[in-house]
């Protein structure tokens, strides 16, 4: 079968052939449909994150897909279902994070993560996976079911930021999406979906582009980092009760901070390569402390987390979907469908369809 692998010393993907994977006792096999690209696969290619499975010298790619049940293997799964994978794998069994349900709090080194780290992915005509590693979905989510990956994250951030903010009565109303890429986009659509009365998302892009559309078309407000630095926001704005980031741009982390409106909340998602660069200390401290404000990271997510962004992704409406998936290929096309720019939101590749 065809799959979509980086190999040791590569940094490109190409097609390879493998042997189709045979289901273990206890795993299903699974066929694929569409297998979404992202900024963690490009990471991945270039070698900057992740790292090969140890058996292997190729990496097959992909973290965010939407599968049908192909042999269900006494698993109890309906063949004929889709599903959406999550990404982590523990290494050693058993592994009190994943038994809590809580794969995305395991420290580094006690897990594998399918298309990321140790482990291959979903860019594959088939896979396999054990059924609690699995997130049914609708039939209706064939197109755009693995969304559901990314948009996982998110959900988890939100749940974070409510349980850091829940020893009091947190009302939050205007939300600040730091990003206009796909995960920015996909937070700024569920932030509508969660009711926040009034979003913002920042980019640093002129007009016309197609990810301010978006941003205007869900009612949100868009901010030119080149005009106004998040820092500087609630001067011409407003003070926000929820920031998100999603920039992976490193002074965001700090700037964060000033963008808060009193008793907020800062998720920081982004993985910004190493940069020294000055910052006042102790007046980002005093805000801190004086305003109740609080900064934390988020990774990754768990499987109520993933059936939450299931609902949340029903809720979208469709214009939006089909606004963000700019560009679907086939597995052949891997060159192109690697390539980035300011016209390319969601890329997706489709291994096949129902
Ligand atoms: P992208 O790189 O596609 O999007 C980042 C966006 O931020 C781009 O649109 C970019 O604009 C914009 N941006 C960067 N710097 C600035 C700036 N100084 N001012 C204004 N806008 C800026 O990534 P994704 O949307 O896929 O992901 C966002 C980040 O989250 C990445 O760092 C990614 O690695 C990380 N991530 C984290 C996860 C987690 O669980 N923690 C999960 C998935 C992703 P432009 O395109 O114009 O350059
Ligand atoms: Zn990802």
């Amino acid at each position: 079968m065809n799959a979509i692998a980086v190999e040791r010393g590569e940094h490109q993907p190409s097609v390879i052939e493998v042997d189709r994977p045979s289901p273990d006792p206890g795993e299903a096999l699974l066929r694929t449909l569409r297998v979404g690209i992202d900024g963690t696969d490009h990471e991945v290619i270039d070698g900057n994150h992740g790292g090969f499975p140890t058996e292997d010298d190729y990496q097959i790619l992909g973290h965010e897909a939407v599968a049908v049940v192909e042999d269900a293997n006494g698993t109890g799964l309906r063949e004929g279902s889709l599903v959406v994978p999550t990404v982590r794998r523990p290494i050693d069994t058993p592994n009190n994070h994943f038994e809590r349900g809580e794969p995305d709090m395991a420290p580094e080194g006690t897990y594998v993560e399918r298309g990321i780290v140790g482990a291959h992915g979903y860019m594959a005509e088939y896979v396999t996976s054990q059924p609690e590693y699995l997130v049914s979905v609708p039939d209706s989510f064939a197109r755009h079911g693995f969304l559901v990956e990314p948009i996982s994250n998110s959900e988890k951030a939100i749940e974070h930021a409510i349980a850091a903010r829940s020893a009091f009565e947190w009302e939050p109303e205007s939300a600040l999406i730091l990003g206009n890429g796909p995960l920015g986009l996909l937070t700024l659509a569920m932030m509508t979906v969660k009711g926040f009365d009034t979003t913002y998302c920042l980019g640093r892009r002129d007009r016309p582009d197609p990810t301010i559309d978006i941003i205007e078309r869900l009612d949100g407000i868009y901010i030119d980092s080149r005009e106004t630095p998040v820092a500087s926001i609630p001067e011409t704005y407003e003070a926000v009760d929820f920031l998100y980031e999603a920039t992976g741009y490193a002074k965001h982390a700090f700037e964060s901070i000033a963008a808060l409106e009193s008793n907020g909340v800062a998720a920081l998602l982004g993985l910004p390569d190493d940069w020294t660069f000055e910052i006042d200390g102790g007046q980002l401290h005093r805000e801190l402390v004086l305003h109740n404000k609080a900064v934390f990271g988020s990774v990754n997510s768990n499987q109520s987390q993933y059936e939450q962004a299931r609902e949340t992704l029903t809720a979208f409406p469709d214009w939006f979907v089909d606004a963000l998936i700019t560009d679907v290929y086939a597995p052949d096309d891997v060159g192109a469908a690697f390539e980035t720019g300011n016209e390319r939101i969601k890329t997706v590749i489709e291994f096949d369809t129902p």
